[in-house]
């Protein structure tokens, strides 16, 4: 091959290259509407996948139970019941499908710096955070912003509330210490701070009840606690509401 026809090989690539880089600059806010579009489907599929699920499981419940109050009345609860563990097994594969997906398009979002106006993941109710630990040193105030629960030097695992994205899991330097801040969708969001140690990764999808990390003394903390705050209007390190009128009532791990 003659040289001139290498260079201009080379020089045709080149060109292809940059052609490509400049269709992605074009495209990349209707990239990502779309993958908006895709994560908010995604995200009400696993929400009806969810509650699905949790009806289910009820009825397998009661059958189970009448099946114990009646041994011998078996015949069309055995058909019922097996139709729905069947459905059951089939919707648990197709919900982790679907999180797995939804994560995928959560995190390219992140990575061009956007985030999908979501529904509310959460199904009302919540999770108490901290593992085998129950006292609050400190309310909510106009000063604190939201409720520490005291560990006594320990350092349990905090769990997630409620259901949702984790959209910060760092140090920011901030006071906060190591903190995790999760999405719940609509502008609902909670952030656990003064972790020992984070277990969470940004962009994650987190079941309710997840371990985000260890309760620890890192940022402005004197002990170990877990310092949490709660938002229903976006701003869940400035605008806060007391999250112990939802937490006080949390179920406990
Ligand atoms: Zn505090």
């Amino acid at each position: 091959m003659s040289k001139i026809k290498i260079v201009s090989i080379v020089f045709l690539l080149f060109i292809f290259s940059l052609g490509i880089g400049f269709t992605g600059l074009n495209s990349n806010s209707i990239q990502a509407d779309e993958l908006k579009n895709k994560q908010v489907k995604l995200a009400e599929e696993i929400i009806k996948s969810i509650k699905f699920q949790k009806e289910i499981q009820n009825e397998l419940e009661t059958i189970k139970n009448k099946q114990q109050g009646n041994p011998d009345d078996l015949n069309i609860d055995l058909t019922l019941e097996k139709t729905f563990q069947k459905t059951l097994e089939n919707l648990q594969i197709q919900l982790l499908k679907d999180k797995m997906e939804f994560q995928l398009v959560n995190q390219q979002l992140l990575s061009v710096g956007q985030t999908a106006a979501l529904p509310y993941l959460g199904d009302g109710s919540y999770v108490w955070p901290v593992d085998g630990y129950f006292n609050v040193s400190q309310g909510y105030s106009g000063r604190h912003k939201g409720v520490d629960i005291n560990t006594l030097g320990a350092h349990p695992s905090v769990f997630a509330v409620q259901t949702g994205i984790v959209t910060k899991a760092m140090d920011e330097g901030d006071g906060f210490g190591n903190k995790v801040v999760i999405y719940h969708g609509e502008n609902k969001y909670t952030l656990y701070a003064h972790l020992d140690t984070i277990k969470a990764k940004v962009g994650q999808y987190i079941d309710e009840g997840t371990v985000l990390g260890t309760v620890g003394n890192t940022g402005n903390s004197d002990g170990d606690h877990l310092h949490i705050q709660l938002t229903f209007s976006g701003d869940v390190e400035n605008n806060t509401i007391n999250p112990w009128d939802y937490i006080k009532s949390a179920e406990k791990k």
